[in-house]
């Protein structure tokens, strides 16, 4: 049978959603932007971009958008980054507000500090290929994680970078950087579920 490229979905509310269309063109995916609930329809997969956690947070409730993406999100596979990461957790501090709940771990928005808020590190991860660049923009810290959620880089000792099942969230912002390594890894992970 014809290989036919997954449709990737880029949540497209706020935030750096063009870069990360991008960078799925080049790991070898059809990206879509996604601004309504029924352009989910069809999709093998979604990215939850960087940006304010709390404003993507409004617009979805505004939307009546929240349920709906929950479910495809429990559904397909799901990649957050940053914002993206805060949405998809379990529990959500500092301050505290609502999350999907489908990623197995705690985070603390904003939990670098001031002074290091934003930052470039290049560290060794899981991924084969040498080191990584991570962009890191007011991140957040997972502060906890499940023993279910496998830990593919960390910073200072947390996770920056991990995977639970069909769920990817990274800490930094991957679609920053030249490497595909991230974005291939979700690709991998749309395909596997699609049977590919
Ligand atoms: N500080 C943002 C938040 O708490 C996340 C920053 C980002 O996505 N680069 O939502």
């Amino acid at each position: 049978m014809e290989y036919l490229k997954p449709r990737i979905g880029v949540l497209a509310i706020q935030g750096d959603y063009a870069a990360h269309a991008e960078a799925l063109k080049e790991a070898g995916a059809d990206p879509v932007e996604v601004r309504k609930p029924d352009q989910l329809d069809g999709l093998d997969g979604l990215i939850l971009p960087g940006g304010e956690s709390t404003t993507v947070l409004r617009f979805l409730e505004k939307l009546n958008f929240f349920e709906i993406l929950a479910d495809f999100c429990a559904q397909k596979p799901v990649f957050g980054t940053c914002a993206g990461a805060i949405l998809l957790a379990r529990k959500v501090k500092h301050p505290p507000q609502r999350s999907l709940g489908l990623l197995d771990a705690v985070v603390e928005r904003n939990a670098y500090g001031r002074q290091i808020d934003s930052s470039i590190l290049t560290a060794e991860t899981a991924l084969p290929g040498g080191p990584l660049e991570m962009v890191f923009i007011r991140a957040p810290r997972l502060a906890e994680t499940a023993n279910s959620v496998e830990v593919l880089a960390r910073r200072e000792g947390f996770p920056v970078l991990v995977r639970q099942g069909k769920i990817l969230a990274a800490t930094f912002h991957p679609e920053l950087s030249q490497d595909r390594r991230v974005h291939e890894l979700f690709v991998r992970i749309v395909n596997e579920a699609r049977g590919v």
